[in-house]
């Protein structure tokens, strides 16, 4: 079985910056992109146009930005396997990682695979309909965009990201809905308020998503009343999903302490997780910032991070 220094796990911005910091430390790292798991480049593979990365004034579309990731990673010397990790051992040393087709070990271990933003599916917000042209799971990625400009915007969810992502939405949206299908909101007693004094925003409750509708773009969206069954139609301009996120620790198999959501806990400000050797980046240890940038930032952290604690540990 092969042996290298570093192994990591995942293909988004985290993993592929934490493979360029460490390939450039001659550490010469596998990393394993995912092929199940979901696009290899990861969330950003599924939008357009992205805005806020620094360095592209005029914006860059994801795949885009992802493949010039990738290029960066794989000329300072990663091996990029396409393949999930389906298994890992992280009670023995060096540690022994499971893919669709091969095995390694490494004396450290990068974990970067992300989070999965939940959807609702209903007709019309599925990939070849109006998802990415219309109905988007981050409204602060998306909400900036022409196309939800002074227009009626909804929101699906009841927690905290839920009432931030609608007054985020106020400022572009002619008015924001909040569809719950509850009669109360999930989120904190505070935010909950702000929601409903909001000028722009009005809660539907006790509905839910029965179809999105358009042409080229999303008109209109169709709700369900939960008790009474009564559909109605609304004029719509965008679809938000703020129901959560699955980060993608399931292959972990509870060999590293997760907070009760399923997010791997880090020791605050640095990459170190609950085992020595092993490093978290990414959306798969973070669910307040959520971006690419700071999903990049902390692979950086984190190369640097496993860097040290291999020259402390494993010098040869
Ligand atoms: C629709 C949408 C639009 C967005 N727009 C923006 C934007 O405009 N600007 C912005 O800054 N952020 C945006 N974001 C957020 C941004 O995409 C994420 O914060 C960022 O991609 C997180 O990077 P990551 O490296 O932590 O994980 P991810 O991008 O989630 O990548 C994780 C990778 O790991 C792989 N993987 C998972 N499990 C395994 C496994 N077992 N084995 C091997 N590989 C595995 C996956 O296939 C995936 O490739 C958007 C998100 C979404 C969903």
């Amino acid at each position: 079985m092969e042996k290298r220094k570093l192994i990591i796990v995942g293909s988004g911005p985290a993993g592929y910056c934490a493979a360029i910091y460490a390939a450039r430390a001659n550490l010469q790292p596998i990393l394993y992109e995912g092929f199940y798991s979901g696009t290899a480049g990861g969330q950003l593979m599924t939008t357009t146009e992205v805005e806020n990365y620094p360095g592209f004034p005029e914006g860059v579309t994801g795949p885009e930005l992802m493949e010039l990731f990738r290029k960066q990673a794989a000329r300072f010397d990663t091996t990029i396997l396409t393949e999930d990790v389906v298994e890992v051992d992280l009670k023995s040393h060096p540690f022994t990682v499971k893919g669709n087709k091969t095995s390694a070990q490494a004396d450290a271990l990068i974990i970067a695979t992300g989070a999965t933003a939940n959807r609702l599916d209903a007709p019309g917000t599925r990939d070849n309909e109006f998802w990415q042209k219309g109905v988007t799971a981050c409204a602060v990625c998306d909400g900036a965009a022409p196309i939800f400009r002074n227009r009626p915007l909804y929101v699906f969810g009841g927690g905290d990201t839920a009432v931030e992502e609608a007054t985020f939405l106020t400022k572009f949206g002619s008015h924001v809905y909040l569809v719950h299908r509850r009669d109360a909101l999930r989120a904190s007693k505070i935010m909950a308020e702000r929601a409903m004094n909001h000028p722009k925003i009005s809660i539907i409750w006790n509905h839910v998503l029965e179809k999105v509708e358009g042409d080229d773009v999303v008109r209109t969206v169709v709700l369900r009343d939960i008790n009474s069954n009564a559909i109605v139609q609304h004029e719509a301009g965008g679809v938000f999903f703020a129901i959560g996120h699955t980060p993608n620790t399931a292959f972990l198999k509870n060999q590293i302490e997760l907070d009760p959501t399923g997010y791997i806990l880090v020791k605050p400000g640095t990459s170190y997780t609950s085992v020595p050797g092993v490093f978290a980046a990414g959306d798969v240890q973070d669910h307040v910032y959520r971006q690419a940038i700071t999903a990049a930032g902390s692979g950086c952290m984190a190369a640097l991070d496993a860097e040290r604690w291999l020259s402390e540990h494993h010098p040869s």
